[in-house]
């Protein structure tokens, strides 16, 4: 089945976002300085269909940093280019139950990444965009295959694919993360120290902090979700951008690890593979019929936006989208 007509799915938006928007819950992220300066009271939504219709409620043009919801679009990129076998193996897909920036979960798995939706799986994920890079034609003697430049080409292309548009880094978020993200840089050295790194780590660590910089709206992101549901093709630009069975996989990833340690209780309550991010955004992917995204920056302990959950979960209820329902 498909999403409901245009009439009732622009209702059911605007309600579940009217029912939640005043929500005080949570807090704004504070360990990355640009994003202590959001606006607690920001909120909007987006659905876009795999028909390429589009819905959008609240502060639709407010621009934010894309943060960990970039993840799963340089996952896909990854395994397109690698293979879904050879991804898994590099980066794992089974959840830490540990918060998205553990270092603990390195240490306690094996000295290996457990899957790419969290800090580490994702900053090995991104380590491997050199090497997505070097399989693609070069472009002169003066771009060698192994340039950062051509592996950051790769992802914000890609981004920029899956989102229909151009896509620009927010150079004072990046200025900022860059300037703090010493953790992240320290998980880059560690799975270094393990064999489990693929380019240099400090490289890895700047083309990670320049994907969560990436600014982005909220109907971006639903775009960006509503390619994983229309199994790779963008149903705004007809683009292909990855198969449809690297979807598949993405989406078990994130049904799995895509709101870090509660992705149980977010599968409980929306039966959705979904993934958020510490700007205050989260993505769900409706298979087979579009993407939904909600920006809103107060955020619970374990860094996922509290108005994003309750509004999705009110739309998953009202579209009847969760995947595990018999009807
Ligand atoms: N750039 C952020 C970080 O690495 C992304 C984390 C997130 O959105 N949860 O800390």
């Amino acid at each position: 089945g498909h999403l409901p007509e245009d009439t009732t799915v622009g209702e059911l938006v605007q309600a579940a976002y009217d029912e939640h928007r005043h929500v005080t819950d949570g807090a704004v992220a504070t360990y990355i300085s640009q994003l202590a300066a959001a606006d607690p009271t920001g909120c909007a939504a987006s659905v876009v269909s795999v028909t390429g219709r589009a819905f959008e409620v609240g502060d639709a043009a407010v621009r934010f940093s894309i943060q960990s919801v970039s993840k799963p679009f340089v996952l896909a990129l990854v395994v397109e280019a690698l293979g879904p076998d050879r991804a898994r193996n590099l980066l794992g897909a089974n959840a830490t139950g540990l918060a998205f920036n553990s270092v603990m979960a390195v240490e306690l798995h094996d000295h290996r990444t457990m899957n790419p939706m969290v800090n580490a799986g994702a900053i090995a994920a991104t380590s491997l965009a050199p090497e997505v890079a070097a399989r693609r034609p070069a472009r002169g003697a003066a771009d060698p295959a192994d340039s950062p430049d051509r592996a950051w080409d790769v992802v914000l292309g890609g981004l920029s694919a899956f989102a229909g548009r151009t896509l620009e880094v927010d150079d004072e978020v990046y200025a900022c993360e860059s300037a703090s993200n010493l953790r992240n840089r320290s998980i880059a050295h560690l799975l270094h120290s393990y064999g489990r790194l693929h380019c240099d780590p400090d490289v890895a660590t700047d083309l990670y902090t320049r994907q969560c910089s990436v600014s982005v709206d909220v109907h971006d992101l639903a775009v960006m979700a509503a390619t994983l549901a229309d199994g790779g093709v963008n149903p705004l630009t007809g683009a292909r951008v990855v198969s449809d069975r690297t979807c598949a996989h993405v989406l078990a990833v994130m049904a799995t690890a895509g709101l870090y340690e509660l992705s149980g209780d977010w599968l409980w309550e929306v039966g959705l593979p979904g993934k958020s991010g510490v700007s205050g955004a989260v993505v769900t992917v409706a298979p087979g019929k579009g993407g939904l995204a909600v920006w809103s920056p107060l955020l619970d302990d374990a860094g996922n936006s509290v108005r994003g959950q309750l509004i999705t979960r009110s739309l998953s209820r009202a579209l009847g989208l969760n995947v595990f329902a018999s009807a």
